[in-house]
């Protein structure tokens, strides 16, 4: 057998999503010797969170990133519609939520993760392996000194790092092999997601849809609506076994925009579950090891907020983890940094998506006092002089601590003007 390839880096990333490419790249931006680690052999991905909110564009902003993020192919979203049983009750614009970034960027992973990949391979300290998968953590004396794993399914590597991240998402295998425990989790409700091309005339707007059949739809770059069922857990189950024809019947009383989807259909594959989980992890660190993103915080698709939280999180982790190279594994007592920034932000934040889930599941309650109180409700909901509060801090965020000015990719002035 072929001798494993070893490499040693000052930060090894597992998992090249929003929140490991964007601590590689404010890493390497600071010249630390960074390595991610992608399973996959491409970025190539669909229904995932392509939404970035407010919260987004502001630290991009402040990294000095924005301008180059918006230069990718996208589409804004400046305005959300609340529906219940066809009639609209209640909207929202982001313009009264964030003036400064009065709109969401909705924008592919595939594109976005590419731009993060592409901006950060500027710095030689930087290195992405595509098809890396990672399967054992490398410890010593207590402490997680690196990772093993298998590239392109028959190369076996051993990479050795002052610290690991586990960046791997919400089925985190490193989350596991680092012995985490998961402090809280909920999985309440699934996602069904579909798409159809947009028909003309169709406004860009997110909508959530209550009542009867309850969904989301939102434009999706470039001309399509991605559209997703809201179902009690479990319930797709039942759905596909009462047959296409029940859940075409479905898809038509969700909104008659679906009518053509809903007569074309013959089998499920044009349907995508996803499951709406919401887990925090009882300590995101160990000596050597840390948890980011999702495999830290799992967010639930409500909110369309997961990317946001990870980056987030990221940011944070670049901060903490910057002054602490070369010295052998990082100890917990520094990795813990992160998460006493990030987790209050985190709690609040998955408390704001079980609140929404329950209106949402509430509204399709078999109760009719439960579905009838949740019919009176969702109105005056809308017409809250609180919701924009809510709002605000679901897609603005909450501040983050100010981070340094050397992360930032903004030239500073008379720079430019100089060259
Ligand atoms: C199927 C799916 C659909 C989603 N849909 C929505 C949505 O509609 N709206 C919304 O707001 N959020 C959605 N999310 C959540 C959102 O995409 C995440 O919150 C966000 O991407 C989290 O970023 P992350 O970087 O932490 O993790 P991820 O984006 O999950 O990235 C993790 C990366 O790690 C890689 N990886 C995993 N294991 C290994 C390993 N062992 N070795 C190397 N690499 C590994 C994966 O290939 C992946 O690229 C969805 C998530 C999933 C999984």
């Amino acid at each position: 057998m072929e001798a494993p390839t070893t490499a040693g880096v000052s930060a090894c990333i597992v998992g090249g999503g929003p929140a490991g490419l964007m601590l590689g790249l404010l890493l390497a931006k600071r010249g630390v010797d960074v390595l991610v680690l992608e399973g996959h052999e491409d970025f190539e991905r669909e229904f995932r969170g392509e939404v970035l909110q407010p919260s987004t564009s502001h630290l991009l902003d402040e990294l000095g990133l924005l301008e180059y993020v918006l230069a990718q192919p996208h589409s804004l979203l400046e305005v959300g519609k609340i529906r219940l049983n066809g009639r609209e009750v209640g909207q929202f614009e982001f313009k009264r939520i964030a003036p400064l970034y009065p709109y969401a960027i909705w924008m592919p992973q595939p594109i976005f993760l590419e731009a993060l990949r592409r901006k950060a391979a500027a710095f030689p300290s930087f290195k992405c392996w595509m098809g890396a998968r990672a399967t054992g953590l490398v410890e010593e004396g207590g402490k997680v000194v690196g990772v093993s794993g298998l590239r392109h399914g028959r190369e076996s590597f051993e990479v050795r790092a002052d610290v690991v991240v586990a960046a791997d998402g919400r089925y985190s295998a490193l989350t596991r092999l680092g012995g985490f425990e998961v402090e809280y989790e909920h999985h309440d409700f699934d996602v069904i997601w579909f798409t159809i091309e947009q028909p003309p005339g169709w406004t860009s707007t997110f909508y959530v849809s209550l009542g009867d059949v309850r969904g989301l739809m939102l434009p999706k770059y470039p001309h399509h609506i991605q559209a997703g069922l809201v179902l009690p857990t479990g319930e797709w189950k039942g759905w596909r076994d009462e047959g296409v024809a029940k859940v075409a019947e479905r898809v038509r009383r969700f909104d008659p925009i679906f009518n053509e989807f809903a007569a074309s259909l013959r089998d499920f594959k044009p349907f995508f579950p996803l499951e709406g989980i919401i887990r925090l992890m009882r300590s995101w660190s160990r000596d050597g090891m840390l948890l980011i993103g999702d495999a830290g915080h799992t967010m639930s698709p409500a909110g369309a907020i997961g990317v946001n939280v990870a980056i987030a999180t990221a940011a944070v982790a670049a901060q903490v983890l910057y002054p602490h190279f070369g010295h052998g594994p990082i100890g917990r007592e520094v990795l813990q940094e992160v998460q006493r920034l990030r987790e209050a932000d985190v709690r609040t934040l998955h408390r704001f998506q079980l609140g929404a889930q329950r209106v949402l599941l509430g509204q399709g309650s078999r109760n009719p006092i439960v579905k009838r109180l949740v019919q009176t409700a969702i109105p005056l909901i809308f017409r809250s002089p609180l919701l924009p509060l809510v709002q605000r801090r679901l897609f603005f965020g909450a501040p983050l601590p100010p981070l340094d000015p050397a992360f930032s990719f903004r030239e500073p002035a008379g720079a430019a003007a100089g060259r």
